[in-house]
């Protein structure tokens, strides 16, 4: 679907440390109460439904699907294909609990349950993120199963979640990607994620830290590397991000918060808002 680009930014609100300690002291309870939604003088609830991909093996991990009863634009967000990346797979898992005004959402937040538990960058199986080649089968079981839930999603946006020990274009510290949101060469995304790097800056960076921390667009992404979001680009020709914030100086808090503003603006972009009851 074309990108909502104009107006649409007017009502901006930040995912605040308190909101969400609010939400751990309510035990997320509020947020999985069913809500009605009025739409043209019908009511239909919101509703949230979850699912086991790989059941049964210690790849096993749960799919929610969130549809606010509107219909609207399907968002696909997944964390924690790495295992040590846990500022991806905690804000995915605090996308579970979100209302939204219109469409839907498919979250996988924690892709790779084996590395996760691990607490380390990889599976058995090796790189979870490099098992999608383009235009052919994912390479192992948990990431055709993956591939299932994206594609079968007929998403209009897809998220993958990851952070870096580094800076993207930067001498400072180690080498990496982070603070930088790369998009698909899709229609529109490449402005996607030049306004939303824009919006972080402005609203979400401390002033007080040095310029290398600045959010950048990276680079567009082609069919050309066996990553999840280079077969979106490839197989679905849609609208897909890597967002890569940097842990390099940062605290995992921090790191979680820029997620979740990221993730809330690509969303916006594409008509999905997310909405406080
Ligand atoms: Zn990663």
């Amino acid at each position: 679907m074309p990108s909502m680009k104009s107006g649409k930014n007017t009502s901006e609100r930040s995912d605040s440390s308190s909101r969400r300690s609010f939400l751990r002291q309510m035990g997320g309870a509020l947020a999985i109460t069913p809500l009605a939604v009025t739409t043209q003088g019908k009511s239909r609830a919101e509703t949230r439904t979850t699912y086991k991909i790989r059941e049964g093996t210690p790849d096993e991990t749960t799919v929610y699907k969130i549809d606010s009863g509107k219909p609207g634009p399907t968002g696909v967000v997944v964390g924690g294909l790495h295992g040590i990346e846990e500022a991806g797979y905690i804000a995915a898992n605090d996308v579970t609990e979100w209302s939204i005004d219109q469409g839907s959402l498919v979250v996988i937040p924690e892709a790779n349950q084996t590395a996760i538990k691990q607490d380390t960058y990889s599976n058995d199986n090796g790189n979870l993120n490099r098992k999608f080649p383009p235009g052919k089968e994912p390479t192992t079981p948990l990431a055709r199963e993956i591939w299932n839930v994206v594609a079968g999603s007929d998403p209009d946006i897809v998220l993958s979640l990851h952070s870096s020990k580094g800076i993207y274009r930067s001498d400072v510290g180690p080498d990496g990607v982070g603070q930088a949101i790369y998009p698909t060469i899709a229609h529109g995304a490449k402005e996607d994620a030049v306004m939303t790097a824009k919006y972080m800056n402005r609203y979400h960076l401390d002033q007080s830290l040095p310029d290398h921390y600045r959010f950048r667009r990276g680079n567009l992404i082609d069919a050309d590397r066996p990553l999840l979001t280079h077969k979106v680009a490839g197989d679905l020709h849609e609208v897909g991000f890597i967002v890569e914030v940097t842990r390099y100086g940062t605290s995992t808090d921090l790191r979680v918060r820029w997620t979740l503003n990221i993730i809330r603006h690509l969303l916006r972009r594409h008509g999905i808002n997310r909405v406080y009851r």
